[in-house]
């Protein structure tokens, strides 16, 4: 089975969020799998200054912004041995950033993705015709969508699959209707396929033209059919249920372990669990908070209105006058960043706030925390819970998406489950599931129990590429 994987992100390659790591984690363990994988990028300048991509001296033009591009092929080795291949148009990639800079996008995204498109397929047709192309998000909707549209460009791809997995209907890449004739489609497709409330979506091309679809969690897969949570795409998603499927995305355990983490203050594992007190104390003195033994609860996400920050925000004091500890890693919107970093001035010596990206530090507040708090607005697949579930740090989520899908509701009497969830999108049930996590914390055994179950759950990439390689083993035994 010979599978190209075309991203925009893919780490270590080129990331600017979780794409980045479930691409590059993917193609590791379908290659592990035996699958003959190849990743397809932009050759971004992150991706030019790397020592291990090297030039292939493969060239040739493509059509683009309504006129031609050179193209230059590039070539490394990913993470464990997937081949990656680097299409290279300095014009369009050689940037500082990956879609914009200083939080205002590239006014030329869609010249940029669209060249992107035309320059992976016209790769892929000269060197590696694969069986399958998985294409996500919209940054890929059109290399899915110049495929099924316009095959006798692409003849050595005619027999060549399609799967389009959404990471996140939120990001649709939506442009002017007035680039549409720079993509050189066929008016006729422009109303069922592009077309989306006066502009034009990548990513509905790509949902529309799409073999097969997938979503990041099988709720997800569900609550993009709903007006609530489809942003607008709903109906498309309706009319292609039959070809859409959810699957849970996978944690890398070789990076996320306890018992093999470089990062923590001491290993520790379910057999041998001692360490995580080492790693409470560790937490606790690197963000000044003191070391007492109240549960500590732990937050590390992108500071959006999706991680729901106006319902932790609404939660803050109640939750600060229970004998607890909160500790929050994020950057992102400057209003979530102020509003949190005014509460830990107020609060100081419980709440302990620290904004920036920190890999560093995301590892010691998984390991270090009691609980971790996940108040999601949506939360498409979500990578923290499995963290935490691993790393026996008990989630306390909000039951939608991926988190409902990796989370069990604990039961007091059984001590059966893995978290805590709450339904409502609001402060006070957030602060109500954390009472029931406080009251399980003050019954040692429950608690003990209730780790133990946590840190059993397998929620492996390997497992995501099981399934994944099945999808693809059903898409090239279709005949239609
Ligand atoms: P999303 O993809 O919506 O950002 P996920 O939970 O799926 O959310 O993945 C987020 C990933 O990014 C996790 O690996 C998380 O640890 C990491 N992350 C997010 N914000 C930060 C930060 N400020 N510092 C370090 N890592 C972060």
């Amino acid at each position: 089975m010979r599978v190209a994987i075309v991203s925009s992100e893919a780490a270590p390659f080129a990331k600017s969020g979780g794409l980045a790591d479930m691409v590059g984690s993917l193609a590791a363990a379908l290659g592990r799998r035996g699958l003959d994988v190849t990743l397809v990028l932009p050759a971004y300048r992150c991706v030019l200054a790397r020592s291990d991509v090297a030039a292939t001296g493969m060239a040739f033009p493509v059509p683009a912004a309504g006129g031609i591009e050179q193209v230059e092929v590039l070539e490394g080795v990913g993470g464990e041995g997937a081949a990656a291949r680097f299409v290279r148009v300095d014009r369009f990639f050689d940037r500082d950033g990956l879609y914009g800079q200083g939080g205002t996008d590239y006014t030329d995204n869609a010249d940029r993705f669209a060249c992107f498109a035309r320059a992976a397929l016209a790769l892929l047709a000269r060197v590696d015709p694969p069986d399958v192309l998985h294409g996500h998000d919209w940054q890929t909707g059109l290399a899915v969508a110049y495929l099924r549209l316009q095959p006798e460009r692409y003849p050595s791809l005619t027999s060549t699959r399609t799967l389009f997995t959404v990471h996140n209907v939120g990001y649709q890449g939506l442009f002017d209707a007035g680039v549409f004739p720079r993509l050189q489609v066929d008016s006729a497709h422009y109303w069922p396929n592009f077309e989306f409330y006066g502009n034009i979506s990548y990513l509905k091309a790509g949902l529309s033209l799409a073999d097969r679809l997938t979503t990041v969690s099988p709720s997800y897969a569900e609550e993009v059919k709903t007006a609530e949570q489809g942003c607008g795409l709903d109906g498309v998603f309706r009319a292609r249920a039959g070809d859409l499927a959810g699957i849970m995305n996978g944690a890398d355990y070789r990076v996320w372990d306890p018992d093999a983490d470089a990062f923590i203050a001491r290993r520790y594992s379910a057999a041998a669990p001692e360490g995580k007190h080492d790693c409470k104390r560790d937490l606790q003195q690197r963000l000044d908070l003191p070391p007492v033994d109240a549960p500590l609860a732990g937050m590390v996400a992108r500071l959006v209105d999706q991680k729901g920050l106006d319902v932790l925000a609404g939660a803050l004091d109640a939750l600060l006058s229970r004998d607890m500890q909160i500790a929050v890693l994020g950057t992102g919107d400057r209003r979530h960043e102020q509003a949190l970093t005014g509460f830990a001035e107020r609060h100081s010596g419980r709440l302990a706030v620290r904004i920036g990206f920190d890999e560093e530090l995301a590892h010691v507040i998984e390991a270090g925390s009691d609980l971790f708090l996940m108040p999601s607005r949506y939360e498409p697949s979500g990578l923290n819970q499995l963290y935490s579930l691993r790393y026996g740090t008990i989630p306390v989520v909000r039951a939608t998406g991926g988190l409902r899908d990796s989370v069990v509701p604990c039961d007091p009497a059984t001590g059966e489950g893995t978290g805590f969830l709450f339904g409502d999108y609001a402060s006070e049930a957030l602060v109500g599931a954390v009472d029931r996590a406080l009251d399980c914390y003050r019954r040692p055994d429950a608690w003990r129990r209730l780790m133990a179950n946590a840190m059993a759950q397998d929620f492996s990439v390997d497992r995501a590429a099981a399934q994944y390689a099945a999808l693809y083993a059903q898409l090239v035994d279709r005949t239609d």
